[in-house]
């Protein structure tokens, strides 16, 4: 079995539907499960117009919003009531925040699951219309059950049983009736239900780890993300012009490059896929011949040293100095204690016995924890900072590699804050000022990639 997911510009119009019909038909030998993300955009509007219902006019937005879908199904040559119902109930939703004058967490996430519950409409009506079995599946109807945490939602332990079990239901009862055609189930990313029946999201960006944990859960052979650009490349194509494509890169490396900010896959994805020895391959809609990117979990040690770069604007940088009221080990705990509580997620770390810097992606709940980390430390906040990640399994065995990269900082006057290389020797990260980032990645790239051959 085999899980694909499409990503925003891969169901963004009629063209890429159809590119995506094609890729499915491809390998439906295969039984392929599709996830699919909300039109590309359509997120970020629905955000901004719900914004908007709780103050302002948004009939231009929803027009837009309207109109995005209808040029797709019309050029497509489909018939989907079950859009137009969606469409009024997303205006009914507005409505409801218009009058209240009130847009809660909660209802946020309602507004933005109509994205992917529209699209997945539209995506398996075009298969059905090129002659393969389809129907579209919310994914809290096969199982992702999430916490209550609206927004950055979790999923619960039970879920992946249960997916199991409802994808296992789903595929045998078609498999009675469509003898002649694999069931193709078009799932929603994204979005899930918390146990009071409330719909949830994971987080933007969150449709590669929807696949993720259906593809783990039903224990497939590979997991394939769709997406606009052929694989996982040596930084971001859109920063470095002569970025390179990675043929194969390890879980390990993979998971470091997202969480320092490599949008060509969710940070969580790695770990579901991780944990059941499921390869993930990262491959172009649109140049599906392209052999794309393999993520596997073994590390062998390759020629290059470093492999990847990646940065991650806009971060908080905290320093935290102990007032020497409590010692070394009651310190760090103490401080650990506090993020913890306020659920800050801290991304990188420097430490010493009494001071210690920490960067977090997420200021919520931030103000909180200060005030707490104040009784036993004083604390000085610096926003708008970036992390500049070097990766590869190479790094590890490479004597003064750290050295080269900060005199090449040091020698183009970037000034580097904060310094931390993780246990698994396999990334080092800094911090440097946001305008500096991107230089930071292209020196980098130039340096031990372009010129390293
Ligand atoms: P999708 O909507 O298909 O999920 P995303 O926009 O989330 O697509 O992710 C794909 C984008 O990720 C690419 O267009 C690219 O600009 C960006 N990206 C960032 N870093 C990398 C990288 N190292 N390799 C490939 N793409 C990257
Ligand atoms: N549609 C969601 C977003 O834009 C999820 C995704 O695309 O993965 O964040
Ligand atoms: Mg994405």
């Amino acid at each position: 079995m085999l899980v694909m997911k499409f990503g925003g510009t891969s169901v963004g119009s009629a063209d890429a539907i159809r590119n995506l019909g094609k890729i499915v038909k491809k390998q439906l030998d295969k039984k392929p499960i599709v996830v699919a993300s909300a039109v590309s955009k359509v997120t970020d509007l629905l955000i901004e117009t719900s914004k908007l219902a709780a103050g302002d006019d948004y009939s231009q937005n929803l027009k837009k919003l309207k109109e995005k879908h209808q040029e797709i199904i019309k050029s497509l040559n489909l018939n989907i009531p079950e859009v137009n119902t969606l469409l009024a109930e997303l205006e009914h939703q507005l409505n409801m925040i218009k009058n209240s004058r009130q847009l809660t967490a909660e209802t946020l996430d309602l507004i933005q699951s109509c994205g992917e519950r529209i699209s997945v409409c539209i995506v398996a009506a075009h298969l059905q219309s090129i002659g393969i079995n389809s129907k579209p599946y919310n994914a809290y109807d096969i199982g992702m059950i999430t916490n209550s945490n609206f927004g950055e939602a979790e999923i619960t332990l039970a879920a992946p049983v249960e997916i199991n079990k409802k994808i296992t239901s789903i595929l045998k009862a078609n498999a009675k009736k469509e003898l002649h055609s694999a069931h193709v189930p078009v799932i929603t990313g994204f979005i899930g239900k918390d146990k009071n029946g409330k719909i949830t999201t994971l987080g933007r960006g969150g449709s590669d780890y929807s696949a993720a944990i259906i593809g783990a859960a039903i224990n497939a052979d590979e997991i394939q993300i769709w997406t606009d650009v052929s694989g996982v490349y040596s930084a971001d194509p859109r920063i470095v012009k002569n970025a390179r494509k990675i043929e194969k890169i390890s879980f390990a490396e993979c998971s470091e490059l997202a969480y320092f900010g490599a949008k060509v896959l969710h940070p969580k994805t790695i770990l579901p896929a991780m944990n059941k020895n499921i390869p993930v391959k990262v491959l172009n809609t649109f140049e599906p011949e392209n052999s794309g990117t393999i993520i596997l979990s073994e590390m062998k040690k390759s020629d290059e040293i470093v492999k990847a770069l990646t940065c991650k604007k806009n971060i908080t940088l905290i320093n935290i100095n102990s007032t020497r009221m409590l010692f070394a080990y009651g310190f760090l705990a103490r401080v650990f204690y506090v993020f913890d509580k306020y659920n800050i997620s801290v991304d990188m770390i420097s430490t010493s016995e009494v001071s210690m810097s920490l960067t977090i992606d997420k200021d919520m709940n931030l103000d909180k924890a200060v005030e707490e980390l104040n009784q036993i430390a004083t604390t000085n906040i610096v926003r708008n900072k970036a992390i500049v990640c070097v990766v590869g399994v190479g790094l590890k065995n490479e004597t003064g590699i750290a050295g080269k990269i900060f005199s090449l900082m040091g020698q183009h006057k970037i000034n580097v804050e904060m310094i931390s290389q993780g246990a698994s020797e396999i990334n080092i990260s800094f911090v440097v000022e946001n305008d500096e980032a991107e230089k930071a990645v292209k020196l980098l790239h130039r340096e031990f990639v372009e010129e390293y051959q």
